[in-house]
């Protein structure tokens, strides 16, 4: 488990980044010490091979030299040299060498014979002479001279070889502790970095359906981990919402549908033990009849309801004539008004053509409920009027009526879903409670607006204000 974890994993590339740089560095610098000592001793031979050529040139040019290669030695010890120097004739042969080379000889290689023929001293490390390689300078005592005098001085790299070895070592016990310390360190801070993601952990195993309320400790550090802790605090919000409609949409639909199949069923235990005959079950059958309509309608409220909520249910925007809609509606309540002897009155105050762009179905299903309602809640022989005008890319309707009207504290919850002011009577009116829910989802999904003034006893004055270039574009709502 704890493998898989990030921290874990964390850990492991640091080390190994670590470590990759760690070799890298020390590779790369060992080189660079190595090759700088080299360098060192490249200068030092070649300071001794000019001495020694010169001191060759002085030695031949003395008649009175007997032992050259005695005084070479001399010369060398004089200048407490301890390199290995060793001079070659014309020929190629050895004509001197010093004596700390006791059997062996220097060799001369190809290459540097062929550089030396041009003048150019050569410089070669050796590796085969002794335990420890050779660095040797092959030097021409006369560089004009194709075939000169040769002195070759050689320096052995065992110091430098010990001290690149000392060196590898220190880097090998070196690296593997400051590795470890640093994993550690880098194995506490990441786990310092990630505690809270382990919190947030621990809360959320705690959130179930039951407690959707509960939120993550937002901490004031601005970094992704609190960027994550809002963003799932937004989505706890939104699932507390989607959780809080859906129980409410069930806890609606059984309470309201509770009713009408208490009725149904009572009318019909009724009818089934005492009616006689096909009159009196008629009559039980068209009772029915109502209340399943009833259901019907409410659940099909409910429907729209919750599909508008949950956004299934998208406008479909047209263009269309505002005034021909109001005529037409004008038509309709004028049919649904006349059984209550109710006048009803349009003043279309514009001047030109509103061509809307909006849904034309849901707004005519909105109007109409308002008008309904007008005319429901007005007592017989009162008065409807419809009034519209424009106003600054508005359209302003007001469904005025001489009803009942609705006292103030109800006036806040008139739109909530399957609130009614008087139950009894609602019930007779077959009203549902969810029109002016619909009503007031259709006005937000134009991005309108609606409000309500009413004195009761007098009557109520609902206005609609609409965008007349439709809810693309959101606008400054009016009031
Ligand atoms: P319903 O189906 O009961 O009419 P609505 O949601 O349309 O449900 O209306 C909610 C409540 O608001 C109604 O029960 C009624 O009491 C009140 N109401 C709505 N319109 C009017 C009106 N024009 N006059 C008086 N009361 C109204």
């Amino acid at each position: 488990m704890v493998f898989r974890s990030i921290r874990f994993r964390l850990t492991l590339w640091y080390a190994i980044s670590l470590a990759v740089v760690l070799a890298a560095s020390g590779f790369g610098l060992s080189l660079y010490i190595y090759n700088n000592q080299i360098s060192h001793v490249d200068d030092r031979l070649l300071l001794i091979a000019t001495d020694v050529s010169a001191f060759n040139l002085t030695l031949h040019q003395n008649p009175l030299a007997t032992d050259a290669c005695e005084q070479l030695e001399a010369f060398l010890r004089q200048r407490n040299w301890g390199e290995y120097v060793q001079i070659l004739n014309e020929r190629g042969n050895i004509a001197c060498s010093s004596t700390n080379l006791k059997e062996f000889s220097l060799p001369l290689g190809k290459l540097a014979l062929q550089n030396t023929r041009i003048g150019i001293p050569f410089l070669e490390t050796l590796d085969t002479l002794e335990h420890h390689p050779i660095r040797m300078v092959t030097f021409p005592v006369s560089p004009q001279d194709r075939n000169s005098t040769l002195i070759q001085v050689g320096h052995s790299l065992a110091t430098i070889e010990h001290e690149m070895a000392d060196l590898r070592l220190t880097f090998l016990l070196v690296t593997p502790a400051a590795l470890l310390l640093i994993s550690l360190g880098a194995w506490l801070l990441a786990g310092k970095a990630l505690s809270p993601v382990a919190r947030i952990t621990r809360t959320v195993r705690r959130i179930n359906a039951e407690n959707l309320s509960q939120r993550l400790p937002v901490e004031e550090t601005q970094d992704e981990i609190s960027e994550l802790v809002e963003t799932f605090n937004s989505m706890l919000e939104d699932l507390e919402g989607a959780f809080r409609r859906i129980k409410q949409f069930s806890g609606d639909a059984s309470h309201e549908l509770r009713t009408p199949l208490t009725i149904l069923r009572g009318e019909t235990e009724v009818a089934l033990r005492w009616a006689k005959d096909p009159e009196e079950f008629r009559k039980t059958l068209a009772s029915n009849m109502e209340e399943i309509n009833r259901m019907g309608r409410i659940i099909e409220d409910l429907l729209t309801l919750a599909k508008s909520e949950s956004g299934e249910l998208p406008l479909v925007l047209t263009q269309f004539s505002f005034c021909d809609l109001i005529q037409e509606l004008y038509l309709q309540a004028r049919t649904l008004a006349e059984t209550k002897r109710i006048t009803v009155g349009l003043q279309l105050q514009v001047t030109e053509e509103i061509m809307l762009r909006g849904d034309e179905l849901r707004l005519r299903q909105m109007f109409l409920n308002l008008i309904s309602n007008a005319i429901k809640y007005t007592v017989d022989g009162g008065r409807v009027d419809i009034a519209v005008v424009t106003d600054s890319g508005f359209v302003v309707i007001s469904i005025a009526d001489t009803g009942i009207g609705i006292p103030e504290e109800h006036l806040p919850h008139i739109f909530d879903r399957f609130y009614r002011i008087d139950e009894a009577r609602n019930r007779e009116d077959g009203g549902t409670g969810l029109g002016l829910s619909i009503v007031k989802w259709i006005v937000d999904a134009h991005h309108g607006n609606i409000r309500v003034n009413s004195t009761p006893g007098k009557g109520s004055t609902f206005t609609v204000i609409l965008p007349i270039s439709g809810p693309g574009v959101r606008h400054p709502v009016k009031r």
